[in-house]
């Protein structure tokens, strides 16, 4: 059973205290995707909670930013163990706000977050904070008031990504979490408050995008915008900032290949595929949702990629046997099923499709993992990023039409290639124009840089180029 105080919040955090929202308490339900039930509530704020938030972020800024890296680094190990005292609750109300199974939840939504934390204390020793070049002293500044808005898909890992580097590099924080999936971002705020930051150097508003949105983006005193979402708010935020020189940073959407070349190990590759597009019930931003694979082998890659698909049980996030959950609203659901339905019209579906049916709980936002072969690359499904467990095959001819094939995409995220000759799959990773590539299902490097290319956006996060991110640099002649 979960804590209603962890659930049911009605103060946003604001230089170091809780305080109800400065226009009146106006509450934001959280819904369970699981079921559509209430799961709890959040605070709406509005454009005087931000310039309140915006100014205590301001005042905290000059000592935050002069404490030694290491005593930064202390605050954020400090933090990382209020993470894990609360890792159970967070994984409970992650995978219903979400939809992530359980185990998974608690495994990806809190797990990498917290290794990530760990991650930023190791990385602030290996950001070179001050060196020589001739008679210049190249010194890395902290940015200044920075602003995480966050999209409600990974809702902790992602404002990790953005706090932890911020925090690391001396900037101070007001962040702004989706209200889909809001809760999680109270529950660090609560970690960071009993890890005893300075008032003022981390602040939560929750409330609704454009409002807080817009006032965070054309602020004149906020110094950096890092942002986590989809393309088109992006764009918005960019153009709103560029009112004030104001940096960005985006990290948009994705329609990665997995590229399956004539001498790969098709089984593992197919399974790995299927699993990772299927990630979060396809909400996830790098998931690879192209396979792209040779033409004489792709009816061999279908069968595998349905038998991998068959072994993810659709059901509630909180069940034992459940693999693969609900979509995280109602209206991403409705999104996913338009599209869906859109190519049914006039793709080959051989799996799933939006009139399948499984057994789920009545009132969650359930679909089911839906496979298109023989797709064009040029059709709206294989360009349009679904964000739900929809997988495209598209069959190639040789190695440069497979590598044109991933690269004829609006998005620069994320990819794959598999291939028994090492040397020769890591030759074509190089020619795929995104942030990341997995060679051969290469583990995943909290320590790299995460990011895209075109229109998944720009700026890197994690390990010590995410905290180079939020510095200025300054050279100093003698
Ligand atoms: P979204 O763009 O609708 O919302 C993201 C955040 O922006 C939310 O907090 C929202 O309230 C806020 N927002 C809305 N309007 C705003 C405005 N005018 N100004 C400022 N902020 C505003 O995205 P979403 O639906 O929450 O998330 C899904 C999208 O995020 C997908 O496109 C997905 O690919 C992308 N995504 C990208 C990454 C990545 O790292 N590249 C990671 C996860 C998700």
């Amino acid at each position: 059973m979960l804590d209603n105080r962890l659930t049911h919040r009605s103060s946003l955090y604001i230089n170091g205290r809780w305080c109800a929202p400065e226009n009146g308490l106006v509450l934001t339900d959280v819904i369970n995707a699981a079921d559509g039930s209430v799961l709890g509530h959040v605070p709406s704020g509005g454009v005087s909670d931000i310039e309140a938030a915006v100014q205590a972020a301001r005042a905290a800024f000059e000592s935050w930013s002069n404490l030694p890296p290491s005593v930064r680094a202390d605050y954020l190990m400090k933090i990382q163990d209020g993470v894990v005292g609360r890792a159970v609750a967070l994984a409970e109300i992650i995978a219903q706000e979400v939809g992530m199974p359980l185990k998974m939840a608690s495994a990806i939504q809190v797990g990498l977050p917290v290794t990530n934390l760990g991650g930023f204390v190791r990385a602030i020793d290996e950001v070179e904070w001050e060196y020589e070049l001739g008679n210049s002293s190249i010194c890395r500044e902290a940015a200044g008031v920075v602003a995480a808005i966050t999209p409600w898909n990974y809702p902790l890992h992602q404002l990790v990504g953005k706090v932890g580097g911020a925090l690391a590099a001396g900037c101070t924080v007001v962040a702004k979490p989706a209200d889909i999936a809001p809760l999680s971002a109270f529950i660090l705020a609560d970690a960071i408050e009993e890890a005893g930051l300075p008032a003022g150097v981390f602040n939560l508003v929750s409330g609704p995008g454009r409002v807080i949105g817009d006032a965070l983006s054309g602020h004149a005193d906020v110094d950096l915008i890092s942002f986590t979402g989809s393309t088109a708010v992006g764009s918005r935020i960019a153009k709103t900032a560029a009112n004030n020189i104001t940096r960005v940073a985006l990290e948009l959407g994705g329609k990665s290949a997995s590229i399956l070349l004539d001498d790969a190990d098709l089984e593992k590759a197919v399974k790995t595929s299927v699993n990772n597009c299927f990630l979060n019930s396809g909400q996830t931003c790098s998931a690879w949702t192209r396979l792209v694979v040779p033409r004489s082998r792709q009816e061999v890659v279908i069968e595998l990629a349905i038998t991998a698909a068959k072994k993810l049980t659709l059901g509630h996030p909180m069940d034992e046997g459940t693999r693969l959950g609900p979509l995280a609203c109602a209206s991403q659901m409705a999104s996913v099923l338009k599209m869906i339905k859109a190519a049914e019209g006039s793709e080959r579906l051989v799996y799933g499709g939006s009139a399948a049916v499984a057994e789920v709980p009545e009132g969650g936002f359930y679909v089911h993992p839906t496979i298109f072969a023989d797709v064009d690359n040029k059709s709206p499904i294989a360009q349009d990023e679904v964000f739900g467990p929809v997988l495209v095959i598209i069959p190639y001819d040789s190695v440069d039409e497979a590598v044109a094939i991933a690269n004829d995409s609006a998005y620069g995220l994320a990819g794959a290639v598999w291939g028994a000759d090492q040397e020769r799959a890591v030759a074509v990773a190089k020619r795929i124009r995104t942030g990341q590539v997995d060679v051969n299902g290469g583990r995943f490097n909290p320590a790299a840089p995460f990011g895209g290319y075109k229109k998944s956006g720009y700026g890197r996060e994690f390990g010590a180029l995410g905290i180079e991110e939020f510095t200025e640099l300054k050279a100093i002649q003698q």
